[in-house]
């Protein structure tokens, strides 16, 4: 079966799109075979992935408004995802789906037909909590929190989470909300540390295991068109490695390993 999972903060520059390319990337070295959805009119996603957004005839915004099918919209990656991508064009879906019954609804319809291709897609949600996002937890089985482990990475936790509930009881029941990934994350202080277990008791939100740390080849991957995965071994790739592993063994049946914030 194909595991749907969206990526949603609606805080940006907390590494959602790095999450989804990077993480994609490696399950893809796992044997998986991937989508990505780029759900930001930004389309840094899509132009992480090598794709030039200005360029491209098809996007996920024709696909949204159900002028083309999904199929029809997604491009191959130097990294070996497939992707959905995005151009600024998505900046009007908001405005035309609003006027739409079933608005929620539009991605998940339109992906329904390229499930049996993919073992697993990932959805890049925009920094908002509009109706783009709205569509990506409807259409996910289970959504991911990146949170950056600075003071005040709390504030917004509490309003992403009543719309989690609020999708789970109004548009998708089965909507499992698996945890907070810790990104730029340093070990060498306790105020990453900190901050997260702050953060992961005040909700009660699971804390997924590996930390991502921070390095500089995250923003050489961007600029290069590749992700982390494609270049030098490094601490940051390895990471979304072993989340890719922690994952993909999740959704065989296993636990879910979870990372110990060492609060007392
Ligand atoms: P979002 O999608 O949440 O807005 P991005 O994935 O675009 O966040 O990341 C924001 C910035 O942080 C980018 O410049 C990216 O290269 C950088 N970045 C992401 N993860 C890391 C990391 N682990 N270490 C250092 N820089 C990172
Ligand atoms: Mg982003």
């Amino acid at each position: 079966m194909t595991t749907v999972l969206a990526v949603a903060n609606q805080k940006g520059g907390v590494a959602k799109t790095t999450t989804v390319a990077s993480l994609g990337a490696a399950l893809v070295a796992l044997g998986n075979k991937v989508l990505v959805v780029d759900l930001d009119p930004q389309g840094c996603l899509t132009f992480s992935l090598g794709h030039n957004p200005d360029r491209l005839e098809a996007s996920v915004h024709e696909v949204l408004t159900g002028d083309l099918a999904a199929k029809d919209a997604v491009i191959p990656t130097e990294d070996g995802v497939d992707l959905l991508p995005a151009t600024i064009d998505l900046a009007g879906a908001e405005a035309l789906l609003l006027m739409r019954p079933g608005r929620e609804f539009a991605l998940k319809r339109a992906l329904a037909s390229l499930l049996d291709d993919y073992d697993t897609v990932i959805i890049d949600c925009p920094p908002s909590l509009g109706v783009l996002t709205l569509n990506g937890l409807t259409a996910s089985q289970s959504v991911l929190v990146p949170l950056q482990c600075e003071t005040l990475a709390h504030r917004g936790v509490g309003q992403l989470l009543r719309t989690v509930r609020e999708v789970q009881q109004i548009t998708n029941p089965d909507l499992v909300l698996l945890g907070a990934l810790p990104t730029l994350y340093d070990a060498r202080t306790t105020h990453s540390r900190d901050v997260l277990s702050d953060v992961s008791d005040r909700y009660d939100l699971p804390v997924l295991s590996p930390p991502i740390p921070r390095t500089v080849r995250f923003a050489e991957a961007t600029a290069s068109g590749a992700t982390v995965l494609a270049g030098r071994k490094n601490k940051g790739a390895q990471a979304y490695r072993d989340l890719a592993d922690n994952l993909a063994k999740h959704w065989a049946g296993s636990e879910l390993v979870t990372f110990s914030t060492g609060s007392v």
